[in-house]
């Protein structure tokens, strides 16, 4: 499915677009303690001369992205890996005030 706002592609099932945050027509947005589901939190990490996001599922983290603190910014660096998760089959599920995903989600049965 792709915005249809700002025309991103989005996985099937999200609940609203990364880039631009419209809300979409996605399932519901109970997050994970559906059954089925796993769920990936999305934290940003800025030090002095390094920053990263993690996507961690319980304690795991399953993705990372490095980035310059000085020059980016976390919530581009952010949703940079949630559209990296997107093609692993991730929705995104829940987003910050900045529209920056926080929480995705993927059934069980789509893991690789
Ligand atoms: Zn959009």
């Amino acid at each position: 499915m792709y915005c249809s706002k700002c025309g991103t592609e989005l996985p099937d099932g999200a609940n609203f677009c990364w880039q631009c945050g419209l809300p979409q027509r996605g399932q519901d947005s109970s997050p994970s303690s559906e059954s089925g589901y796993e769920c990936c939190i999305l934290e940003a990490e800025v030090g002095i001369v390094t920053g990263h996001v993690r996507a961690k599922v319980e304690n795991a983290v399953i993705a990372e992205r490095h980035f310059n603190p000085w020059t980016d910014r976390s919530t581009s660096a952010r949703n940079q890996l949630a559209a990296e998760l997107a093609s692993r089959g991730w929705q995104p599920v829940t987003h910050d005030e900045y529209g920056c995903v926080v929480m995705m989600r993927r059934h069980k049965s789509s893991a690789p």
